[in-house]
This record gives structure tokens, sequence and C-alpha cells, in this order.
């Protein structure tokens, strides 16, 4: 029996609404990721996770994946290389609202974002406040660098700086995920992040960054990347993507369960 949402007949899915089934949406972007990884990392990523996730929840609890959204909102700055394909902030975020309306009208109650793109936290995290206000229920927004943080600090080889964009973190993942869309010969450490503070995290992934100020801005980048990818390998890919995975289980599966949620009806 398929997961995945688009499989489905209608009839199929009034059983699932029955059912009250997990919905997943993964969220990625498309836009150049260095001299080694290609355009899709972020999309690539949030589909893999979209799919360990549903593969994890499926024999427990109902869960059905929806197709990764693959375009979205990067900086202008980051447009100086080909590969980046930008949709207006304020577009993105309606389309994305409007995918996750159509299926809390339906009548789904646990729907779940998979973030896989840092320019994308802020955007998301506002849309699922207005969709409590426009729908009354409160969706779930998770994270695979910040699911996977605490494991990938304890294995990592890159200094600090080596993993924000097309780094060891994402190059490693890739590096398990599709190998085969990897060119290690042109990975290359010239753009690791070199600015550090103690406001500014290290790395984009470790979701303890204590102010917003943009790294595309603190240094230049010469290939597209800040970080450090020669470094990166299968192993601590596959690592990070099961670490992420048994923290995401986790949550979902207490996101799901928890039935008695406050209703603006219930008031
Ligand atoms: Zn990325």
């Amino acid at each position: 029996m398929s997961y995945q949402f688009r499989d489905q007949s209608w009839p199929m899915l009034k059983e699932h609404l029955e059912k009250d089934s997990l919905l997943i949406l993964p969220i990625g972007t498309t836009e150049e990721h260095g001299l080694h990884l290609p355009v899709d990392t972020d999309a690539r990523i949030a589909e893999a996770y979209g799919h360990s996730l549903a593969q994890a929840l499926a024999p427990e609890i109902p869960v059905l994946l929806l197709d990764t959204i693959r375009y979205g909102y990067s900086m202008q700055i980051m447009r100086q290389w080909p590969g980046t394909i930008v949709v207006r902030s304020r577009v993105f975020m309606d389309m994305v609202f409007d995918v996750c309306r159509s299926v809390l009208d339906m009548g789904f109650t646990k729907l779940a974002l998979l973030d896989c793109h840092g320019h994308h936290s802020g955007p998301l995290n506002t849309i699922s406040r207005e969709l409590c206000d426009a729908c009354d229920k409160a969706i779930a927004i998770i994270s695979p660098a910040a699911l996977s943080r605490d494991e990938y600090v304890a294995i990592r080889k890159s200094k600090q700086g080596g993993s924000i964009h097309a780094g060891e973190w994402e190059t490693s993942l890739i590096l398990h995920i599709s190998p085969e869309v990897v060119d290690m010969s042109k990975a290359t450490d010239m753009d690791i992040m070199r600015y550090h503070s103690e406001f500014v995290a290290g790395d984009g992934f470790s979701g303890r960054q204590r102010v917003v100020w943009s790294t595309w801005y603190l240094q230049s980048s010469t290939t597209g990347a800040y970080g450090d990818p020669t470094v990166a390998t299968a192993e601590t890919g596959k690592l990070i993507l099961d670490a992420a995975t048994a923290n995401g289980t986790r949550f979902l599966r207490e996101f799901w369960q928890k039935k008695d949620m406050v209703t603006l009806a219930g008031l």
C-alpha cells in the first residue's frame, strides 16, 4: 500500500480522513550549491527525509507523504551563480498556505512541514500561525538540521563554519542519498566561513543562532558554498538521516497522538 498522497484515489483518501492520517509535506528549493552539489540539494534532502519518516512511521500510524515543493525563496545575492530559481517570498507563502489550507479544509487535522532550506524558516513560521487563524488547526514544522544537530556535532570532521551551505552536513547527506550527483573532485574548503562571533552560530544547522544576521553578507563566497565539503562522507550522511528520522519520528508520533487540541470552537 503506497503512502504517497498522489497515488490515492478519493475513496482511499476518504478512508485516510476517517483514520485521521498524518500528512507530511517536504519543502526544499532549487538553488546553487557550490561546485560539487546539484542545484536541487535542498529539495532532494527534503524528499529523502519525507520518505524516511513515512517509511518509519507507516507500520505504527496512518501516514501520507505529499509531493515535495521544489521551488521557493532565495535572496537575490544567490542569483550570481546559475541554478537559483526564486519564487518571491509572498508568492511562496501564498502557495504553501493554499496547499496546506486545501488539505486542512479536506478534513485532515495533522499536517507536518519539513523545512529543508534556511531562507524558509521565517515564512513557514508565519504561515503556521496564519493557518491557525484561518483553519483553527495547528500544524507542525520540523527541520532535519535541528533534529540531527547533536548527533552530527558529535561526529563532524569540519571546523566551525564548515557546514553553513554546501558544506560537510549537506554534502554528506547527498553522498548518502544519491552519490551519483556529487562531484567530490570539485569540492573545496576555500569558502569555509571565517567570521565567528558569540552572537552568530558557526553553522546554520545549529539552531542556536541568537540573532538574525544573514551569513551571505558576512563574507563573500567564490564558489557559492560556505563551509568545508572536503571532509564529507556517505557514512556521516547516513548517521545524519538516521538521527533526523529517529528524532522526527518520536516527535511526529507525539504530534499525531495528541487529539485534545484547543480550538476556537471549543472556547
Ligand atoms: Zn542547501
